[in-house]
């Protein structure tokens, strides 16, 4: 049979949700989800919103109290999404050397300012804007130490396209292959009313034509509602495309589903 995971959730540990993580659990047991894996924003940049509101003591207890009380319907993995993990070196350094299950990269900010914010557009053009995201992406994947790639073409979700040159895509993928680092089918973009995922079938088609293989799918669910969106579109999206494993890390391991 196969397992349904949610690869990227996020609840109240993250300064952007408010949901509990009792109420994530219970909608994941109740759309019969197998596994699914908090991954809390961890963010040190201090133009973040989130800047330092991640409470590990707190998370961990969380963790630990929904094992507990429901260990016998899901499995809970504990994760995170570090913004940026190459700026912020020595703090990520103490996050690697937790107890976490899976570890996202992912580049949320440009110039101090959230990707989505438009008003770095008074600064650069669309065009800069992707490249400079993009440009951070590969530093990222370069630096390494994390599991997954998240929401890979993330500026994609704001500005309903993508700018992409074939070139540095590739070279992010390769890193990203000859890492062992996983990508993510984020399907937040879909609710968005985008007509893809992030990323969409021509990145994951290269990821696996140059040799990548490991996939995870995460709604990156902020309200137990979103808990395993369009799952059926990324099943669909990864059996269009030959070659690809679908899985979930466990104790920072991929197992494939
Ligand atoms: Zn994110
Ligand atoms: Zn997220």
């Amino acid at each position: 049979m196969k397992i349904l995971t949610d690869q990227h959730t996020h609840s109240n540990i993250s300064e952007d949700s408010q949901a509990t993580l009792d109420s994530m659990c219970r909608s994941a047991i109740d759309k019969g989800i197998d596994i699914i894996s908090f991954t809390e924003h961890v963010d040190f940049n201090p133009r973040d919103p989130g800047y330092h509101f991640f409470n590990e003591q707190k998370y961990s207890n969380e963790i630990i109290k929904m094992r507990q009380k429901y260990s016998d319907r899901i499995q809970i993995m504990k994760g995170v999404e570090f913004d940026a993990p190459n700026l912020y070196s020595r703090e990520f350094k103490q996050i690697n050397s937790g107890d976490y299950d899976i570890i996202l990269g992912s580049v949320h900010m440009i110039d101090n300012k959230f990707v989505g914010d438009s008003s770095l557009l008074e600064k650069m053009t669309l065009e800069e804007l992707f490249k400079r995201y993009y440009e951070q992406l590969l530093d990222l994947v370069r630096f390494g130490g994390f599991d997954v790639v998240a929401h890979f073409d993330f500026p994609k979700r704001y500005y309903m396209k993508n700018i992409l040159s074939e070139r540095i895509a590739e070279e992010i993928l390769n890193t990203m292959i000859e890492k062992g680092i996983a990508l993510e089918i984020n399907t937040s973009p879909l609710r968005r009313g985008y007509h893809e995922s992030s990323p969409g079938k021509d990145i994951l088609g290269k990821y696996a034509t140059l040799g990548g293989t490991m996939i995870t799918i995460g709604s990156d669910a902020h309200i137990p509602e979103n808990i395993g969106a369009d799952f059926d579109y990324a099943f669909k999206l990864i059996q269009s495309i030959n070659d690809l494993t679908l899985g979930y890390f466990k104790k920072r391991v991929f197992k494939a589903v």
